[in-house]
């Protein structure tokens, strides 16, 4: 099973977090980590009294149900410094599963495709790197992102060896 994952991070190194976080996916039996997206810095969402984001997606590649997946992204998000859940909070490390070829499910711990998904510039910005013919809720990646306002406030950063993990 393929899925997308988002990434984000505002507190600490944010990209040192978030490379460690997908090698720890990458290390976890039954998944391979299959692509990357460029890393971008986003301004701070929601909650706009904080630091700034980066934000990326990957493209996995999985034997694990869905929820075996998020638990694994859970106990990836705790272990790299993940305390509080402060709903639209600063964190150390956010992984989001975005979608799931095939997969509508919606329960008390997993929603997919993520609600958020076809409405956030700073989700649609990277998957558009690795995913931009995926057609998720009737529309291509590349289609809600021509959509989306606030597409211009996604930066890409340049960050040396970003994508070699
Ligand atoms: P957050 O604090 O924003 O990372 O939200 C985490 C909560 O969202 C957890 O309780 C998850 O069970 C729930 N959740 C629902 N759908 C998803 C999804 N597609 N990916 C990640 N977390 C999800």
């Amino acid at each position: 099973m393929k899925c997308y994952l988002g990434l984000g991070a505002n507190l600490g190194d944010r990209a040192q977090t978030m490379r460690l976080a997908l090698r720890q996916l990458a290390a976890a039996p039954g998944v391979t980590v299959a692509a990357v997206s460029a890393l971008y810095e986003t301004p701070p969402w929601g909650k706009t009294d904080q630091p700034p984001f980066l934000n990326a997606a990957a493209c996995l590649h999985t034997d694990l149900a869905p929820h075996q997946l998020l638990r694994l992204c859970q106990r990836i998000e705790q272990g790299l410094g993940r305390q509080r859940h402060e709903h639209w909070g600063p964190r150390p490390i956010d992984l989001d599963l975005l979608h799931i070829p095939g997969v509508t499910l919606s329960d008390a711990t997993l929603t997919l495709p993520h609600p958020y998904l076809t409405q956030r510039a700073f989700v649609l910005v990277p998957l558009a790197d690795i995913a931009a013919g995926e057609i998720i809720v009737g529309k291509t990646v590349a289609d809600w992102l021509a959509a989306v306002g606030d597409r211009e406030n996604i930066v890409k950063t340049e960050e040396a060896g970003w994508e070699t993990l």
